[in-house]
Order: structure tokens, then sequence, then C-alpha cells
């Protein structure tokens, strides 16, 4: 079986959030491939972990990827403050051979965003709308890294994943938790205080989420934050208090303009403008409204730049639902000479967040203990879902092929976290029992 068949049947793909599948980027020719190491989101120890417990794995997958893309340069991305991983990282690549440069970035906040890492590490800024190999690069997360040469080297596909669970709880850890597994196992472990809100991704970027729902590939970390703190809130408020709000409030200030790290890439996107059309229309086709395309979704804008709290984050996420079969290519423009003095320092974010009494040092608890049933997702990544292949009354093993995507899609196989019983299939879910 070739390289990216491998990959692909593993099912792996971006640990880091976005998903997206990593066989797809193994078949492009870039001359250099970055490890994101960053954990720029508040209070997370996911990747952290994954390099104490496995640098040797994560080492000879990049090494093993740089290879088989031809890759001049690999960079191990990691910020300053995990120093203490640093001696291990450089014995792993030592005595891998070489071959890996550590490209050490401040403690900023969005310093793991696809976009601003390339830029930081090459100096090459990706095109709008675009993708980091438009200019020359590809992007994995460590995990990624990790799963990718357990599949090549072990035949291990992915079953489990490093998941923090902090924030506003009594024993906030880091766990390999097998996928499917219900976020309300995850959370009875930890114990969150009274009233709190249960965010999945982190701080900034997460979703607010509910204890049924379960573990995916991309679930790297579970947030507890009370329900008064501005990220909750932010996540919370209906859209229609959001715009009626912003149409009084936003006096046009710009601070959300000045620290977006898209419009400091030199993109065309100045947050301040689309809040200036809730009161006075849009044209969908303007380079404003194309702008919905360009935001990360970051959240500097509302839950740090903003003077009141005003979201230009949520009416872009409105606007670009709203508009996705507009595409019109945006402008181009140098970026901000400034770009290094305004990224934003992740302590005085999490000051602006109230959160800095919170910001431990999880512990690693190894497996999280949990017997099944697991309720495996069949869409956990960008593309098409699975489809089930097993039927209900099957028992399977674990690491079994559970659903499988057509070779002509974009998409990755399911497998099962454990051996045991088929107990339902439906559009969303396979429903696997504990062996009996
Ligand atoms: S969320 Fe706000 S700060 Fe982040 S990219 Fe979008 S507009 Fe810019
Ligand atoms: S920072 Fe807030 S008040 Fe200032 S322009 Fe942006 S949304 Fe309006």
């Amino acid at each position: 079986m070739s390289f990216v068949e491998t990959i692909r049947n593993a099912g792996i793909i971006g640990a880091g959030g976005a998903g997206f599948p990593t066989y797809v980027k193994m078949q492009s020719s870039p001359d250099t491939l970055i490890c994101n190491a960053a954990e720029c989101e508040p209070l997370l120890y996911t990747d952290y972990y994954v390099i104490q417990n496995h640098i040797e794995g994560v080492v000879r997958g990049i090494l093993l990827a740089k290879a088989h893309l031809g890759a001049e340069r690999a960079v191990f991305a990691i910020k300053e403050k995990r120093h203490e991983l640093f001696p291990a990282i450089e014995k792993a690549i030592k005595e891998a051979g070489g071959g890996i440069e550590i490209f050490t970035l401040g403690d900023y906040y969005p310093a793991g965003d696809e976009q601003s890492l390339v830029h930081d590490v090459t100096g090459r800024i990706v095109p709008q709308n675009g993708i980091p190999i438009q200019v020359n690069v590809v992007v994995n997360n460590v995990l990624t890294f990790f799963q990718l040469w357990n599949a090549i080297e072990n035949n291990v596909p992915v079953t489990e994943r490093y998941v923090s669970v902090v924030g506003r709880v009594k024993h906030p850890y880091v766990a390999v938790v097998p996928i499917g597994t219900p976020f309300s196992v995850l959370a009875k472990r930890a114990e969150p205080e009274p009233g709190t809100v249960m965010l999945e991704g982190g701080v900034m970027m997460g979703h607010i989420r509910n204890p049924e729902d379960t573990v995916t590939k991309t679930t790297g970390a579970l947030v507890f934050l009370e329900e008064g703190n501005p990220a909750v809130h932010e996540k919370v408020a209906s859209f229609q208090s959001v715009t009626r709000f912003s149409k009084s409030a936003c006096c046009q200030c710009t601070e959300c303009t000045v620290l977006c790290p898209r419009f400091n890439l030199g993109h065309d996107i100045e947050p301040h403008m689309i809040m200036r059309t809730l009161n006075y229309g849009l044209d969908a086709n303007s380079s404003v409204a194309q702008a919905a395309y360009l935001c990360c979704q970051c959240g500097v804008c509302s839950m740090f730049a903003c003077p009141f709290g005003l979201s230009p984050k949520r009416v872009y996420a409105d606007f670009r639902a709203r508009l996705k079969e507009f595409n019109i290519p945006a402008r181009e423009h140098a970026a901000d000479p400034f770009n290094d003095a305004k990224k934003l320092p992740s302590k005085r974010l999490k000051a602006r967040l109230n959160i800095l009494d919170i910001d431990v040092k999880a512990e690693f608890i190894g497996t999280l203990p949990y017997p099944g049933p697991y309720k495996i997702r069949m869409k956990q990544h960008i593309g098409a879902p699975a489809t089930p292949i097993v039927k209900i009354g099957d028992r399977v093993r674990a690491g079994q092929v559970l659903a499988t995507v057509k070779t002509e899609e974009l998409g990755t196989p399911v497998h099962s976290p454990a051996a045991g019983d088929v107990l339902e299939i439906t559009e969303e879910f396979i429903t696997i029992g504990s062996e009996s």
C-alpha cells in the first residue's frame, strides 16, 4: 500500500481542530514542512503531553513526511515558554539523524493559526482564501505527525486522541480518550464548578457543547467557564442581540481592525467596516462583504480588541453563511510592517478573559477509563461523511473499519475504538457497546 493510501486508510485528519484529511496534504510537493506545536488557545496542555510522551514518534513522523514530500526544510514550531521540552525534542531529532530545525514562537495569540505560522516561519503570506501549499508549505499538528508515524510504522489507525479537560474544574487533566466517549465522562473526572458552561476546542475558538456529545478526532479540549465569562457570552448571545447592540454601540474606533491577525498579514479584511454595514446595508459583491471569507474566527476582535465586547467575528460568521455562493477574489496588499508589534500577548488575553487564576498545568492521567458504549460520528472532518459497512449486531474488534468514504470523495474511514457489538447505526453515528 502506498504512503498516501496508508494515511487515508488509517483515518488521519488534522488533529489541531480544522480536521482537513492529511492524505490530501501528502499529495503535494512543498519546499517546507511545519510541525505546528504552538498550542495557542489558553489553558491547554494537549500538544504538551503529546510531545512529552511521544517525541520520538512525532519526530519520525515529521521525517517520514518530509522524505515523502521531498521538502527541503522541516520545522518544529513551538512556543519558547515550553522550553522544558526542548532537550527531549533536540535529543529525538539528533537520534533520528537530524533534518528538523526548532523554531521558537513568542507567547502570543493566535500563534498556531496556520497562516500566521507560515508567515512567522517562512516570511511568506498565504494568499487570501488560499492554503499554505500555495506558498510551498504544508502544516500539520504535532499529534497528526505522531498518528502518521503510528500508521506507517505500526499500522495503527486513529481510534483515540489526547484531550485537555481544563478551566473552572477541580481536577484539570489531560488524557488519552477513545473516539466516541461521551463528554459527560470526561467532565465527571474533572468535576466542573457548578454553573459552568462546556466549550469544545478552546476558550477563543471553541463551541458550546452538551454532555451527550462525544469525542471526535478533532476534539483537542473541553474547557469549562462560568456563564458570565466574556468568552461564553460571546458564544451564547443571539445574533439578533449581537447586531442590535452593535448598531448602537460601535463607535468605529477601528481597534478590532488594528489587532485582527489576518488584517495584519495584509489580507483585505477590516472588521470595523463590517460593523459599519449593519447600519448602512451591504453589497454582497463588495470587498467588505467578501472579507467574511477571510476571517479565521480567532475571536481577537470580540474577546480582546473591542472595548464594548462587540463581535465582528459573529457578524462575519453570519455573512459568510449567507454569502457562500459569492467568492470574488479580494485585492491583496502588503503585510502590516508592525505585524510583530501587534501580536497579542497570551497573558494579556488571559487577564482580559478573567482566566489567569485557572491557568494551571493540567495533570496527565494516561488513558481515561471508560468501557463504552462509544458513539462514533460519521462526519468528523471537512469533506464527505463516512458510510457504515457494518450492521447492527456485528461484533467488531478494536481498530476495525466501521465506515468508509468512496475513493473519489474527500474523506477518511472511521474505526472502532474498542472491541464490542454494533448497537445502533444512524446517518450520524455508529454506537459500539463494550465487549460482554
Ligand atoms: S475573528 Fe476578528 S480578529 Fe479574528 S480574523 Fe476574524 S475579524 Fe479578524
Ligand atoms: S473595536 Fe468595537 S467599537 Fe471599535 S470599530 Fe470594532 S466593533 Fe466597533
